[in-house]
């Protein structure tokens, strides 16, 4: 069994050789994998289902290509907490919850985006708590979509802004809390995004070591990893 993963394209209209570094990679990949797991951030901002703006097209068609060719799944990022049913319908994928545990050739593999192990941040903490809120979502899905817009513009600006600020090693995920979540969950191999740092790191879990990887961001190289009896981090140029 093959799996593939990737996360933090962040897809957006500014940046056209990321939409197609990712059709590429469906076209060489997807046909020979028996799974496609997207773990967050495939697009720079998701302003709700009905976004009908040529980029959230272009999303939905490459993905309805890739779900054609293996299944699909979807975990929500930062960036994309939005997706909804809707949209996972209209690909033909199917959304997955954070964590989730997928079995890969008889492995169990945890799966994250990895922001919730970002514990020491605990501005941006609170922040996920309320932006994963049912409350919260609705609230905003019942503005328009020019309103949406706007207000996806200023949380931009206002998280480059809080961000610029932070010293490095809040930004990455928190040593023990990675070990606890592996250890609660019995797997010995996690991958997550989000940090955009792609690794590779040992985990002490007990008398036994498992495995961090991390993916990374897609900028000038696209991140992926191919899971064939193990996972293995690779990078093409965009
Ligand atoms: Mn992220």
């Amino acid at each position: 069994m093959t799996a593939l993963f990737v996360s933090d394209l962040h897809i957006d209209a500014d940046r056209p050789h990321v939409l197609q570094g990712l059709n590429d990679l469906i076209e060489r990949e997807a046909p020979s994998a028996d799974a496609l797991y997207i773990l967050g951030d495939l697009v720079e901002v998701w302003i709700g289902d009905d976004d009908d703006s040529e980029t959230a097209e272009a999303v939905r068609d490459a993905l309805s290509r890739a779900a054609r060719l293996c299944p699909l799944r979807i975990m929500h990022g930062n960036r994309d907490f939005l997706f909804g049913q809707r949209f996972a319908r209209d690909v033909g994928g199917e959304l997955i919850e954070d964590p989730h545990i997928a079995e890969i050739d008889g492995q169990r593999v945890l799966l994250t985006h990895g922001d919730a192990l970002c514990t020491e941040d605990t501005a941006y903490q609170l922040a996920r708590q309320l932006f994963r809120s049912e409350a919260w979502q609705k609230d905003i899905l019942g503005k328009s979509l020019e309103e949406r817009r706007e207000l996806a513009r200023q949380m931009r600006q206002e998280s480059r802004r809080a961000n610029a600020n932070k010293p490095e090693n809040i930004m990455d995920v928190t040593p023990h809390e990675v070990a606890a979540l592996m250890r609660r969950t019995g797997c010995k191999t996690l991958i997550h995004g989000h940090t955009h740092r792609p690794g590779m790191h040992d985990v002490r879990l007990g008398d036994k070591v498992g495995t961090r990887y991390v993916l990374g961001d897609w900028d000038r190289c696209g991140w992926f990893i191919r899971f064939d009896k193990a996972p293995e981090l690779a990078c093409f140029p965009l």
